[in-house]
């Protein structure tokens, strides 16, 4: 057989382990070139104008492609780094590097097909062997007990049918050495994050962790969550919290960009199981992988519909897009604490606990009417674990736009706030101007009488603003709203 130079096409996809294309081209023992593009699309705009990539996911993916090429080279081999369009820079490679062959794990979602589309058109004619990869589920799409468009409408009947008739492959190990690098090739060095138009963000001390991206440090907090501080299995009775490290695994950074694989959480899940304990929370870990996986097979069933204003339902209600009152909600000066204190969370560390995305994503739908794409779009800009399945499929289920949505359904926000802080500490912390209240009043300071805001040296409106609309009256009227659309 003739000798092949195989180019990996990195993408969320940045390890060594359980990656697929690497390990078939490593055991091809041809010269292996992984390869990543910074691509100039990310660092764009979005359609309602946020920057595309935010400060704290920029430095993530910095660190994360870091992470990947000190790897590989501890290993004899190397990554190759350019900044522009994929499509445009790899059949420039081709015929420089004599590759005859890529591979690449495939994405689902619109911009990322639309640029294998391009990337295929343009090598046709130079002899190029594109070889796509499923990778990045817990469940491999070719496993799933249904065809792709017959994926159940309810999360519940597709995790049933997987957990009965489907398996979880075994993880793919990493290669342990590597053909030589090839000498003459010009490596690229890693852009920094103002010539990519990203402002540098610093970190603030009231993030739950300090996120630092790439595959080393994911597994080191995998080991670290489940092993070390034995968090595992009180995972489900934890996993709404909103305050520190250990209330969730905080594995999503690193899995949506793939320095983590759910197959290794998966297998470290099982290993835990047999050492320690097998409870209701291991379950639940791996009951929330199969959320994710539902999300990745509902895009790759619906096609672009997630974006849509209807999403998969195409409900035609018509949802306002008042700036004004949107400019509240993404600084946090609602009036409503637990989404004020969640709203300065995102935007100060680029990070959010599932109970505070439900809840504020409830009220800007729910309570404001406001279009969700906006909310989704601030979310993909700021979120450090933005994965496009995953943040279009929750918004489209929030909104109430999701495939199997069926009633109005909303967040008392007052009431879970009472619940998941009763003590009011998470909202002390990202609302310093509350500090001074007890935990009970904490939750709902319009209730506060003058002499109450006097002893706590608290006026309302001024120094922290009275609630913008009247929780049920608005959500009355949304409601009402979307009962009338035809
Ligand atoms: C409006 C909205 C937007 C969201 N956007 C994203 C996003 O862009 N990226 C993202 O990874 N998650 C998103 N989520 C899901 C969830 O909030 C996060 O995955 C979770 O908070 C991450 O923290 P963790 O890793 O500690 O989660 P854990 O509770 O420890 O869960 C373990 C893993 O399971 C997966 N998971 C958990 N819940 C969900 C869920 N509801 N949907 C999909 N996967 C889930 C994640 O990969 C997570 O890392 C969103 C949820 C909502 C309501």
């Amino acid at each position: 057989m003739s000798q092949q130079t195989i180019l990996i096409w990195y993408r969320n996809d940045l390890r060594l382990h359980d990656h697929e294309p690497l390990y078939w081209a490593n055991q091809s023992k041809n010269t292996i070139i992984p390869f990543y593009c910074f691509d100039e699309r990310e660092f764009d705009k979005t359609a309602f104008g946020f920057p595309k990539t935010g400060g704290f996911r920029a430095q993530f993916i910095l660190e994360s492609v870091a992470n990947l090429r000190e790897n590989l080279q501890s290993k004899g081999n190397n990554l190759l780094i350019r900044v522009g369009k994929p499509e445009q820079i790899i059949p420039q490679l081709v015929p420089q590097l004599n590759i005859t062959d890529i591979f690449f794990h495939r994405e689902v979602t619109a911009e990322e097909t639309n640029t294998e589309k391009a990337l295929a058109k343009n090598l046709a004619s130079l002899g190029v062997k594109l070889t796509s990869f499923w990778g990045g589920t817990l469940h491999h799409l070719e496993d799933l007990p249904m065809e792709i468009n017959n994926l159940p409408d309810v999360f519940t009947q597709y995790r049933k049918a997987v957990e009965k008739q489907a398996n979880i492959r075994t993880t793919f190990p990493s290669p342990e050495t590597f053909p030589p690098f090839p000498s003459e090739i010009t490596l690229g060095e890693l852009p920094r994050l103002e010539s990519l138009g990203v402002e540098p963000v610093s970190p603030d001390e009231r993030g739950v962790l300090q996120f630092s991206g790439g595959e080393s440090k994911g597994i080191k907090r995998v080991k670290n969550y489940i092993w070390e501080e034995d968090c595992l299995q009180v995972y489900k009775q934890t996993r709404n919290g909103m305050l520190g490290a250990n209330y969730s695994s905080k594995f999503s950074p690193w899995l949506a960009r793939g320095c983590l694989s759910p197959r290794y959480i998966y297998q470290e899940v099982k290993t835990y199981e047999k050492a320690r304990v097998k409870n209701d929370s291991t379950y639940w870990l791996i009951f929330e992988l199969m959320w994710r996986d539902y999300f990745r097979f509902i895009c790759l069933k619906f096609g672009n519909a997630v974006f849509h204003q209807g999403g998969l339902q195409k409900i035609t209600f018509s949802w306002t897009q008042d700036w004004k009152q949107f400019k509240l909600w993404q600084e946090g000066q609602t009036g409503y604490p637990l989404v004020d204190a969640n709203m300065r969370e995102i935007a100060n560390t680029g990070f959010m606990s599932n109970r505070g995305r439900q809840n504020v994503a409830s009220f800007l739908t729910k309570n404001l009417g406001i279009d969700w794409r906006m909310g989704a779009e601030w979310f993909e800009s700021l979120l450090i674990d933005y994965d496009v399945c995953s943040n279009w499929g929750n918004w489209n289920y929030t909104a109430g736009v999701g495939n199997d949505a069926r009633e109005f359904r909303y967040f008392n926000i007052p009431k879970q706030s009472k619940v998941y802080d009763s003590k009011g500490n998470y909202l002390k912390t990202w609302l310093p101007e509350l500090k001074n209240l007890p935990g009970e009043l904490i939750h709902e300071p319009w209730k506060l009488s003058q002499g109450q805001q006097q002893d706590y040296g608290l006026t309302l409106g001024i120094d922290y603003p009275k609630p913008m609309v009247d929780f049920m009256k608005s959500i009355q009227k949304t409601k009402s709203r979307i009962n009338a659309t035809p």
